[in-house]
């Protein structure tokens, strides 16, 4: 049992809530961060007692605040897993700038926001694992989501720099790309577009959330030390690169 505190944004619901039981099963103190949701994140609480924290992740301030409230309560954030995310789906010819700084934001300036607040703490203390999720659309790009597939991308870019900034001070960064998997978000998906997505992946179903936890508490480790900078892609071979 580690015993190392774990934060996971997007904690309550989807992966990001896998995530976080399965971390907590393996001994972490974990804390999960949610946008608005008060209900599941409420539900989720219950089920599992886990802390929740409510905030913004796409606004600098609200992670500054809210991580220094969970060191306070829980102690310093030793694993960061950047989980939370958004779709605006809908072609670029019809995209409203809001549409796009809503996805860029929530999923990309967030990683930013949470990183640059736990980097230093990571980096005095010797020892950090960052985990950022991505996306098979960051690689592959996807009809309908230039915002997304651009943010997803970004994320991919930022874990490699970051990656060789920390890698000397005890900080891994790694990112996973998930494929299709079985959430909210990707029950938006129209039925018969998502027909045509499960047969274009050759283990013949979507992900299932319980898929990429098992990758991010590898990633978490401690003698996952070794591996830095790394993309992860669990798709059911949907991808291959
Ligand atoms: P869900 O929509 O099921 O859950 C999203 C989670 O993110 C919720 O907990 C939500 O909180 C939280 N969240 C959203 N916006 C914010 C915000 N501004 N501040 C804080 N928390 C926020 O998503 P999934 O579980 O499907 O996806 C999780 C991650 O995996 C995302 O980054 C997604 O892009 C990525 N991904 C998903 C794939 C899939 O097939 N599902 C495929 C590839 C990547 P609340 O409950 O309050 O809304």
């Amino acid at each position: 049992m580690t015993g190392r505190v774990a934060l996971v944004t997007g904690g309550t619901r989807g992966i990001g809530r896998a995530i976080a039981e399965m971390l907590k099963d393996r001994g972490y103190r974990v804390v999960a961060v949610y946008g608005g949701n008060v209900e599941a994140a409420e539900q989720f609480h219950q089920e599992t007692g886990i802390p929740v924290y409510r905030w913004n992740v796409a606004d600098y301030a609200e992670c500054e605040a809210g991580i220094h409230k969970v060191a306070e309560e829980v102690g310093p954030v030793e694993v960061l897993v950047n989980n939370a995310g958004i779709t605006r789906d809908v072609t670029l010819h019809k995209m409203s700038y809001e549409q796009w700084e809503d996805v860029v934001h929530t999923n990309l300036s967030s990683v930013f926001n949470m990183c640059r607040v736990v980097i230093e703490s990571m980096r005095d203390r010797g020892f950090g694992r960052i985990i950022n999720i991505g996306s098979i659309n960051g690689q592959i790009g996807q009809y309908g989501q230039a915002n997304y597939a651009a943010a997803k991308s970004g994320i991919h870019g930022f874990t490699k720099a970051l990656a060789q900034e920390n890698a000397k001070k005890g900080v891994t960064v790694n990112a996973i790309a998930p494929g299709y998997v079985d959430t909210d978000m990707v029950r938006k998906v129209p039925h018969e577009v998502l027909e045509k997505i499960i047969a274009g992946i050759p283990v013949g179903r979507l992900g299932r959330a319980e898929d990429i936890a098992r990758g991010v508490c590898f990633l978490a480790e401690d003698n996952a030390d070794f591996i830095t900078g790394a993309t992860l892609s669990i798709n059911g071979g949907q991808h291959m690169d």
